[in-house]
């Protein structure tokens, strides 16, 4: 703590509701007689070193927002009528156990679904309750194939035994000055745009330090945007063709014995049937494919593989393709076969500092917490397991398209209850996003913890439960490197903690008594086998990274610190990085990487295509906005003040549509409205779109819901078309759509 004119200012993490993001920068707030009056960014902090997006500058105006729920508060009329009334924490807490009680004892624990937004602190508080409650049922409702990092983090657990990520030396204390880090020579930059977004652990503006240190990148992406006007390659592929190209490059790589041999032979399993099946991907066929001229994806393709080190930084696209899980484990596979894993400037291997959990991803993280009895009884419940054998092995939550189909259908066994925990599934995450709401509708009781009201909690909530921002909570952070601890330095009315709303629930709704007395003392288990405290990390820190071993790169492999028998090699079947994956095959899917044609597209759907003549992308990150939030701070929706669309020049000449006017993008699930914004970003077949758009101002109450049957672009996106993994899919980059001109007296009305 500094002091300085009676301003007080505190160093902390932003993991959280807030400036929101999975990202943990550091920040430094400024309260003076207990009011947040500034943030800046924390120099001293090495994640971000000092940097701060739109969205953590405007935190006071989220703070103090006039819209904040401050208290709990009550439905009094029908549900979407908008009305609620303010009770005491005590009475909201009741209400929510005797609701809760009540449905266990009809219909089981299982029977109330835990629903979450983003990869952000309440992973922790959520499962927390979800399991101490009893029920398996927790996960991302509305994601369609849980399409976020779970088909790229699964395809490296199984192929790999863990997660790999690009080395921008965010491991090292010392950053770009450790002797031992190399900046990328090359970094093929794969479906992301990531200066104005700091993804799952990642800070954007990594790769611009890099690229400050001489690495060149090769772009692989739709649209134009920053990153890639400064490629030395840019490779406009179609929309849900990356499996294509990662397999193409990868037959470019082997024919021409680009890979590094001895790597592959020593540490890797399968290299030969890998190499069969990429012969089926000769270069002009994946051309055809994707859009991309043959010679440049051969450029790429050397480029990548003769730079050594280099590294790759992928985002959503990936997981949006059905076979999500098997376009990962192509493109995995281009770092594998060229050596780039687990050396300095290449990827390497993240594991949560000091192995300390926060967030329980894997199922295998959940038995750590819970116990392999309490995971395997109840997994004998969880919705998707037994469908689908990798949700059940990899990641500790519930199928979502299953969940809200059983929501919807009460088949094999009712779901009558929702604990939603600031997720706006309505305005955000959910494909088809009607029938979520129709089928959510249903429910018996939902209770909602958030921070502003949304068509969520209009539709949808009973009891509606204030959560805190970061500057008004504790808790604590692992995700990667450092491990690090987000202190409470201001109170906003009567709002808590997620770990505090959750702690209580749990205390009042577990079968035994919980043996921390608080949330605190939890913290302090987890962080111990860091050697430390809470108390002690918000005194010193608030980060701490750990030293070399099992929990900090480079060349674990190679040292033994990687498997759990202390051998050299890798924490999978064979030992090795698996080509061939074992695991796939165990769970009934193909080991080895292949391309399927999205389930709409102008190959796949040609009629559907003469109707709908363009590919939508839509679900990029804006520094404004994080998802559905946002919208209502004027800092932030000054800058953005519409939800538009790119369309080409010659697409809008096409369609006779100018720039600036409102339109309609339309396709059989529904139409929606929005802003013309001709640009050279987009391909002429292709509109890109942001997403999840309401509308704050607008009413709240039905039919209205702020407007978000006007906005919402999810309803266009059509149901679940994963692959047999139950990931991948949700076609957020992949929907048709046509432009429809709206009636001038409708743009009037309003
Ligand atoms: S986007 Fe980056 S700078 Fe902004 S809150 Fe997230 S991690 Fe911090």
């Amino acid at each position: 703590m500094i002091q300085n004119d009676n301003v007080d200012v505190f160093r902390t993490l932003t993991w959280s509701a807030g400036a929101g993001c999975h990202g943990g920068c550091g920040q430094k707030l400024y309260v003076k007689e207990g009011k947040l009056v500034m943030v800046e960014g924390d120099e001293n902090n090495p994640w971000n070193q000092g940097r701060a997006c739109p969205r953590v500058l405007a935190l006071k105006q989220y703070v103090y927002h006039p819209d904040r729920i401050t208290t709990p508060l009550k439905r009094v009329g029908s549900r979407g009528e908008g009305k609620f009334e303010p009770i005491s924490w005590e009475e909201a807490f009741d209400t929510c156990e005797s609701k809760m009680r009540e449905i266990r004892e009809k219909h089981g624990a299982e029977s109330v679904i835990f629903a979450q937004g983003t990869g952000r602190d309440v992973g922790g508080p959520i499962s927390f309750l979800a399991y101490n409650y009893g029920s398996p049922n927790w996960c991302q409702l509305g994601l369609s194939g849980q399409s976020c990092y779970t088909p790229r983090l699964g395809a490296m657990k199984a192929s790999t035994g863990e997660f790999a990520v690009l080395d921008a030396s965010q491991f090292s204390e010392k950053r770009y000055e450790d002797p031992e880090w190399r900046p990328p020579k090359t970094i093929i930059v794969w479906g992301q745009n990531p200066p104005p977004t700091c993804p799952d652990g990642f800070f954007g503006h990594w790769v611009v330090d890099c690229m400050q240190r001489g690495s060149r990148i090769i772009s692989i992406d739709p649209r134009n945007t920053w990153m890639s006007t400064r490629a030395k390659y840019h490779l406009q592929l179609r929309p849900g063709t990356d499996g294509a190209l990662a397999l193409g490059m990868l037959n470019i790589i082997i024919r021409e014995e680009l890979y590094d041999k001895e790597f592959v032979e020593k540490w890797t399993y399968g290299f030969d049937k890998l190499s069969e099946r990429v012969k089926e991907y000769p270069v002009e066929k994946v051309s055809r494919i994707t859009w991309v001229p043959e010679q440049t994806i051969v450029d790429a393709a050397r480029l990548y593989a003769t730079s050594k080190p280099s590294a790759i930084q992928w985002g959503v696209p990936i997981d949006m393709c059905p076979q999500g899980t098997s376009v990962a484990q192509a493109i995995s596979h281009l770092w594998t076969v060229t050596g780039n894993i687990d050396i300095p400037g290449g990827n390497v291997i993240a594991r949560p500092a000091f192995g300390v959990t926060t967030y329980p991803y894997t199922t295998e993280e959940l038995v750590g917490l819970y116990g392999q009895d309490l995971v395997d009884r109840l997994n004998e419940k969880r919705i998707g397991c037994d469908t689908y054998p990798m949700v059940k092995g990899f990641r500790g939550w519930a199928q979502p398209d299953m969940a809200i189909d059983q929501i919807n259908s009460g088949k094999p066994y009712p779901v009558t209850g929702a604990w939603i925990q600031t997720a706006n599934i309505l305005g955000g995450q959910a494909a088809r996003a009607r029938f979520h709401y129709e089928a959510l509708k249903k429910l018996d009781f939902v209770a909602v913890v958030d921070l502003f009201h949304n068509p969520t909690t209009m539709a949808l909530a009973d009891i509606v439960l204030p959560a805190a921002t970061f500057a008004e909570k504790d808790s604590f952070r692992s995700w990667w490197a450092p491990m690090g601890v987000i202190h409470k330095k201001i109170q906003v009315g009567e709002c808590k903690s997620d770990w505090e709303i959750n702690f209580e629930m749990a205390r009042r709704l577990s079968d035994k008594k919980l043996k921390w007395n608080n949330p605190k003392e939890l913290f302090d288990e987890r962080l111990s086998v860091a050697g430390t405290t809470f108390d002690e990390m918000s005194k010193n820190g608030p980060w701490k990274m750990p030293e070399d071993g099992p929990f900090k790169p480079y060349r674990r492999h190679e040292r033994g610190l990687l498997r759990r028998d202390g051998k050299p090699g890798f924490e999978t079947e064979t030992g090795k990085v698996e080509l061939y994956c074992k695991a796939y095959e165990g769970w009934g899917l193909d080991p080895l990487p292949y391309y399927h044609e999205p389930p709409q597209s102008p190959v796949s759907t040609p009629e559907l295509f003469e109707k709908y003549p363009l590919i939508m992308i839509t679900g990029a990150r804006s520094s404004m906005f994080f998802h559905s939030e946002h919208r209502m701070i004027p800092w932030l929706r000054e800058k953005n003040p519409d939800p538009y669309v790119e369309v080409h020049p010659r697409t809008a000449e096409k369609f006779g549509v100018y720039d600036g006017e409102w339109i309609y993008l339309e396709n059989d699930m529904g139409r929606v409205k929005r802003k013309v914004r001709i640009s050279l970003r987009v391909h002429p077949e292709m509109v890109h779109t942001l997403h999840s758009w309401w509308m704050p101002e607008e009413k709240g109450r039905e039919p209205d819901l702020f407007g978000v049957w006007d906005y919402q672009i999810n309803q266009l996106v059509p149901g679940p078309q994963h692959s047999d993994s139950g990931f991948g899919g949700g076609q957020y980059k992949t929907t048709l759509v046509k432009i429809s001109r709206i009636d001038r007296r409708e743009v009037d009305n309003g």
